[in-house]
């Protein structure tokens, strides 16, 4: 669930920080590690760094065993920096520059995504003998922020590019897909693994190629405003597919969570800066500015995706909740988080409120623009 932790709690009434500013409670992210291994004990977990590349989470993820998906020289030393060794990164982006497939290589990286021909030469060339897996381009259908048309290509064109990996002198190892983030419909991993099952079986019988694994990258929800299902039911379903579809030998099993594994450990306290009636018309919604918005790191705001909850002082008082606009504190006007979906808040709620944005541990902290307005960058705490 994503209620503020005792934890975070007696910081923010302790230290009065700030705002706006990120508090992480890491014991979270421990518990939804567990979880995800306790739900689907033979995958192995390559957390997704671009979620929430902060060295306290890649040292307390590091610590449970977790692998790490990197998309970026500057990912990779983030991740070496914190002691992770090379051996425990993939590169599971598949846009890469030259330059950076070299880098990775030179640091000890051997395991990397592709979905076109173009990129697997670029990998013959600047990772010679490297281990490469194709993504698949799989139906986003059920995500809250689709990660689909920009990645992975079709079981058939894959066919073709591992068995050319092979020929190019790479280790064909695995396929991947995403099947988009904040995925809610446990069926989307089923429909995907039965098209890589598929692939998986064609590949071993007519090109003699047995993969090691299956990438299912990551979509595991979390809690924001409504309800998501359980990580166990997602783990079930999984498990069922990989049965049906491997009755008898099974490659592993990787998955990539990001948002999974920070989102709900993480709070977001904010002021707000105006409250108001604007135009004196009490019928419509009030706007709220705070000191947070697009820019100042709750990007996925963007068309109104992701919907994060939100608490205020008066939550256990106040007898009456009207629907308001929220907007961040730039001059842009572009700058607005909820209209089309306005947000119930208390009558009470006034200028100078702090308000508590649930769930913002994962996609906020790196999304912040270095100073647009002259706004700082968003403060952090890891506790
Ligand atoms: C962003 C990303 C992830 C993490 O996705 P979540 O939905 O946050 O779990 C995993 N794999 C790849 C390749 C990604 O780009």
């Amino acid at each position: 669930m994503c209620l503020m932790t005792p934890k975070i709690a007696r910081f923010l009434a302790d230290q009065q920080p700030a705002t706006p500013c990120l508090v992480v409670d890491l014991s979270i992210v421990a518990e939804q590690y567990q979880a995800l291994h306790k739900a689907l004990p033979t995958g192995r977990i390559h957390y997704a760094v671009k979620a929430n590349p902060a060295s306290a989470i890649l040292t307390c993820l590091h610590q449970l065993g977790s692998y790490f998906d990197i998309a970026s020289p500057g990912e990779i030393d983030l991740c070496l920096q914190a002691g992770i060794p090379a051996a425990k990164l993939s590169f599971g982006h598949t846009v890469k520059t030259a330059r950076s497939i070299a880098y990775a290589h030179q640091k000890g990286l051997t395991l990397f995504a592709f979905d076109c021909l173009e990129e697997l030469e670029k990998l013959a060339q600047h990772a010679p003998g490297c281990s490469v897996f194709c993504r698949l381009g799989v139906l986003n259908t059920g995500a809250e922020w689709p990660l689909s048309r920009k990645f992975g290509t079709t079981v058939e064109h894959a066919f073709t590019l591992l068995t050319k990996a092979h020929a190019l002198g790479l280790k064909p190892a695995g396929l991947s897909f995403h099947v988009g983030s904040q995925q809610t419909h446990i069926e989307a991993y089923a429909e995907a693994i039965a098209q890589a099952a598929e692939l998986y079986h064609r590949l071993d019988k007519e090109q003699n190629i047995t993969l090691d694994f299956i990438n299912m990258g990551g979509g595991f929800p979390t809690y924001y405003r409504t309800p998501i299902p359980a990580i166990d039911q997602f783990g079930q379903a999984i498990t069922t597919a990989m049965q049906t579809h491997f009755p008898r030998h099974a490659p592993q099993i990787l998955l990539e969570p990001g948002r999974y594994m920070v989102g709900s450990a993480g709070i977001v306290q904010t002021e707000v800066v105006l409250a108001s009636h604007r135009g004196n018309r009490e019928d419509e919604p009030r706007w709220v500015y705070l000191d947070i918005g697009r820019f100042g790191g709750l990007a996925e705001t963007e068309g109104e995706a992701i919907r994060y909850a939100f608490q205020t002082p008066y939550d256990k008082t106040s007898t009456h909740y009207s629907p308001c606009i929220l907007a961040g504190p730039s001059c842009d006007s572009m700058d607005v988080l909820y209209e089309k979906n306005p947000v119930p808040l208390p009558d009470e709620l006034k200028t100078g409120d702090k308000l508590i944005i649930l769930s913002t541990g994962a996609y906020v902290s790196t999304y912040c623009s270095t100073g647009f307005n002259g706004f700082p960058p968003l403060k952090e705490y890891y506790l």
